[in-house]
């Protein structure tokens, strides 16, 4: 079905596809991406065929979500590539609007998310990023209406975070959270994983593998802070540059003393050279 893949570039188009390509009682599934796709992104895909008829997937690097010393430049972009798998897996449309579609001049609103939003995990360290993740998934919610959102795990925060902003704002969508994809050593697939040296990708799944040991050790019955303190140091030791290694709640990312608290959520960021790496597993 080599033909079937549209790739529309601006919303009246966009909208006309939809209409054309949907017929009553079809649902839509959307899978929000920035590109530079691997197969963590084709899970999220292969989740949204299974649940609906009609698979958008959008590939757009948002500028937004970028502060000006991270890197929005050197974004790893490979459009055509990209576009020759999602054929292959069948997709019906591609939004890939330009920047200037997605934010034409004039353009003034940004929403300010709280809650998870502000769990002191990723926010810390990326103050800018979930005011333009949001503003940029509703943005893409409103322009293609889809009945299911597929988001993945492996960004744990912005799964919280966007599931509680469409509920917020009656947004008729159910977002849907897709298990990480992995290496076969652990790693957890990330379309930054090309900065790693040889030498960084080595290390690069002794992240994985001190959250695994950290909640097998949680759920022995160790005390959490405990185990946390010393997945830190084995984090510190491998050559990583800690950002958080932190236990939460698995729902409204709360600190979370012990497991008769609630569900945990066990959530790291690491740099390694240039490369920041963020994972997270349940306990
Ligand atoms: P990105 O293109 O990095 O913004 O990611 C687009 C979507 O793919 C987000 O919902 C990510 O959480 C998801 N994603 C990225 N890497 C993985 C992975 N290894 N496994 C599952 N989902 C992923």
């Amino acid at each position: 079905m080599t033909d079937r893949l549209k790739v529309l570039r601006t919303v009246p188009p966009l909208r006309r596809a939809l209409e054309l390509c949907q017929k009553p009682g079809e649902r839509v599934a959307l899978v929000p991406t920035m590109g530079a796709l691997h197969r963590g992104h084709m899970a999220l895909v292969r989740e949204a065929r299974r649940r609906a008829k009609r698979v958008v997937v959008s590939v757009f690097v948002n500028p937004n979500q970028f502060a000006p010393h991270e890197d929005f430049a050197s974004y790893p972009r490979s459009f055509v590539t990209d576009l020759k798998v999602l054929r292959e897996a069948e997709v019906d449309l591609v939004w890939a609007p330009s920047v200037e579609a997605m934010y034409p001049d004039g353009f003034a609103t940004r929403l300010t998310p709280e809650g998870a939003a502000k769990a002191g995990l990723e926010d810390e360290f990326r103050p800018h990023f979930f005011g333009g993740v949001t503003t940029v998934v509703a943005k893409l919610f409103t322009q293609v209406s889809p009945d299911f959102a597929l988001f993945g795990q492996k960004d744990y925060q912005q799964l919280r975070v966007v599931t509680q902003m469409a509920k917020d704002l009656d947004l008729p969508v159910k977002v849907i959270g897709v298990p990480t994809v992995r290496e076969p050593d652990g790693l957890a697939l990330s379309s930054r994983n090309v900065y790693l040296s040889a030498a960084e990708r080595a290390v690069a799944p002794m992240l994985y593998r001190v959250l695994k040991g950290c909640a097998g050790r949680i759920k022995n019955g160790e005390k959490v802070d405990r185990v946390l303190n010393v997945g830190r140091i084995e984090i510190d030791v491998a050559g990583f540059r800690l950002d958080y290694l932190e236990a939460r709640h698995a729902l409204t990312l709360a600190p979370i003393g012990a497991p008769k608290d609630g569900p945990i959520r066990l959530l790291v960021a690491a740099r390694l050279g240039k490369t920041r790496l963020i994972d997270n597993v349940a306990v």
